[in-house]
């Protein structure tokens, strides 16, 4: 009995440690992912509604007061409130961004397991955005695409291209990310989906220009995301398709975010153990490529390419 009420006391003693003195020192999690957080079941994600989701955000920002809290986003079509974590108090600004494509559940689990670790453990002079679903209504479907005043549209068409867009912005979810960017700044940004598996970079639009003029950086980045999961590197369009309207694209076209796109492991329907191997294989991957990113936003990032819209009859709207 002695011993346990010792360990009890020693125990108290660690806490008041760790929630009174340390934190002062910069404010770094202490706690080694995976522990004291709250446990997330990969087993619910094929059925897992939003509002688990948003909870699991809650509680995170609960777990990890001087780390983590959440923040809005923005009112989707169907009046659902798009919320996200902010993780740390660095002065570059990354996002995060999961579930552009609601069928993509997947993704969404690797956003959320990558929540959990990046609030038990900021990025030095970072503060990281998550948005775990942006696209809320098909998510809840299970569906790719969002509907907005009776026509669904694919939330990844959706944006302004320089070769052309499904959109642009009919979606609230889509306007409401594009002013958040722009808002604060952001420098880094990678967006999650299923499935390839490749982790890929600009341009991924219907040209035969595929160059950026930043190929070394960006083969960086993606070798350093990749380092766990071994998937295939490239450009967006050689290596996925040639799709106008991105995200992807538009972030780094609209304002040179260093933009990255990852394909997460083998079927828009993995199982249980898929999703523990996706969330273990990827996560470091994505915290390593937002350590290295440059700290500034690239200089030169206007399409200069010549479009040729024949190719986008290989857009398969799948990935
Ligand atoms: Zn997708």
């Amino acid at each position: 009995m002695e011993s346990v009420s010792r360990c009890d006391r020693l125990l108290v003693l660690f806490s008041l440690l760790l929630t009174c003195v340390l934190p002062g020192l910069g404010g770094r999690a202490l706690a080694a992912p995976g522990k004291g957080g709250p446990v997330l079941d990969h087993s619910r994600a094929a059925v897992r509604q939003y509002g688990e989701v948003r909870e699991f955000l809650f509680e995170l920002a609960k777990a990890y007061p001087n780390n983590a809290k959440t923040f809005v986003l923005g009112e989707s079509d169907s009046g659902d409130t798009i919320v996200g974590l902010q993780v740390g108090a660095g002065k570059v600004n990354q996002v995060v961004v999961a579930t552009h494509h609601g069928n993509e559940y997947g993704s969404t689990e690797v956003g959320l397991g990558f929540a959990r670790e990046i609030a038990a453990r900021p990025i030095e002079g970072q503060t990281v955005y998550v948005i775990p679903v942006l696209n809320i209504s098909g998510y809840n479907r299970k569906a790719r695409r969002e509907s907005a005043g009776g026509v669904s549209y694919d939330p990844n068409r959706n944006y302004p291209g320089p070769c052309g867009t499904e959109g642009p912005f009919t979606l609230k979810s889509t306007r409401a990310l594009a002013k958040f960017i722009a808002e604060k700044n952001i420098v880094s940004s990678a967006t999650l989906h299923t499935y390839s598996p490749a982790v890929v970079y600009p341009w991924g639009l219907s040209s035969h220009d595929l160059k950026t003029g930043y190929e070394s950086i960006f083969e960086g980045l993606v070798a350093d995301a990749t380092r766990e999961s071994h998937y295939a590197t490239g450009n967006s369009t050689e290596l996925i398709y040639p799709a106008d309207g991105t995200y992807e694209d538009y972030a780094f076209h609209q304002h040179g975010i260093w933009s990255i796109l990852f394909e997460l492991g083998h079927s828009h329907s993995p199982s249980t153990q898929n999703i523990e191997t996706m969330v273990r294989a990827n996560v470091p991957g994505i915290r390593r490529m937002l350590e290295s990113a440059p700290s500034e936003r690239a200089e030169k990032h206007a399409f200069a390419g010549k479009c040729d819209r024949s190719l986008i009859s290989l857009d398969r709207h799948d990935e």
